[in-house]
């Protein structure tokens, strides 16, 4: 996969272009999801999306007419498999695929064979909700190939493990470069539609330019903060983002700091010393215990 420099990652507060808010996973009546593939549509268009994965299990659901609706559809699809000799199971979301449906077979076996898949139909590949599979950092860590893991999950809150922050620093920490994804993964629509999202830089709404700047981690995640820039010299970082109670400048291990609002007002600016570690990324957290994520940036 494309390695980006950490100059590539943090000019994505300033490249040319707009934010463009998307959700990366999401399910129809097509398997699981309670909204047909055309209300699954409309219920991001009205909340102000403008961009959607349609990604359904083992199948890739093809959306007639999507220029009516005018949100953007990115084909996609949710592959599993239950690896027996690890004995834990993963979910794959592949973004941008030519549409095909998972076969069987590849349902027990290793990770590597989804990832592989994906690609191998031109998509892009994420790790989806680690928590909720039960994966241990060295599941993770054997498989090659994805672009992101998903850090949120909203769907997954119904078990309590919706976060993915600890098999995302585990994974940063031995070296490998993913980027951090919040999504919906909505199946009830409820409780878990419109809750976790990127914001995505870039010149057009197309599928070619969002899988682009997907890739080379043009985004950040969130659940609702804004994370406005993020600057560097060489001794210091600091963030400038949206009312938020807690700002975490996060590396590897025991280096970071988390900066935190005292006394009932907000933090809209955060600096400290630059961390002794292999990357440092942001977190920002709102009064209500919502978190923006910057993508992690590589020192
Ligand atoms: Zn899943
Ligand atoms: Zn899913």
């Amino acid at each position: 996969m494309e390695r980006v420099s950490s100059a590539g990652n943090l000019s994505v507060f300033n490249a040319p272009g707009r934010w463009f808010r998307g959700n990366l996973h999401t399910h129809s009546t097509n398997s699981d999801g309670l909204l047909s593939p055309e209300e699954v549509l409309r219920f991001y268009k009205d909340r102000g999306y403008d961009f959607l994965a349609i990604s359904d299990h083992r199948v890739t659901t093809e959306i007639a007419n999507q220029d009516s609706s005018g949100l953007l559809v990115i084909p996609a699809i949710e592959l599993d498999c239950y690896d027996p000799e690890r004995q834990v199971g993963y979910h794959v979301v592949g973004l941008g695929v030519s549409p095909f449906n998972q076969d069987e077979d590849s349902r027990r076996g290793p990770a590597q064979r989804l990832i592989d898949t994906v690609r191998a139909a031109g998509g892009i590949a994420v790790l989806a909700h680690p928590y909720w599979s039960g994966q241990e950092t060295g599941d993770l860590l054997v498989v090659e190939g994805a672009f992101g893991v998903e850090v949120f999950n909203a769907t997954c809150r119904r078990h309590g493990k919706e976060r993915g922050e600890m098999h995302w620093d585990n994974l940063l920490h031995r070296g490998h470069r993913l980027w951090g994804i919040a999504c919906d993964d909505a199946h009830h629509y409820d409780l878990d539609g419109a809750q976790g999202w990127v914001m995505v830089r870039a010149a057009e709404l197309t599928p070619s330019a969002i899988l682009d700047a997907l890739q080379k981690g043009m985004f950040y995640a969130t659940r609702g903060p804004a994370i406005l820039d993020i600057g560097m010299d060489g001794e210091s970082i600091w963030v400038h983002c949206s009312p938020v109670q807690e700002i975490r400048f996060i590396g590897s291990r025991g280096t970071g700091r988390s900066v935190r609002a005292t006394g009932g007002e907000d933090l809209t600016f955060g600096r400290v010393k630059l961390p002794k570690s292999s990357y440092v990324r942001v977190e920002c957290i709102d009064k209500v215990g919502r978190s923006a994520w910057s993508q992690p940036i590589f020192l």
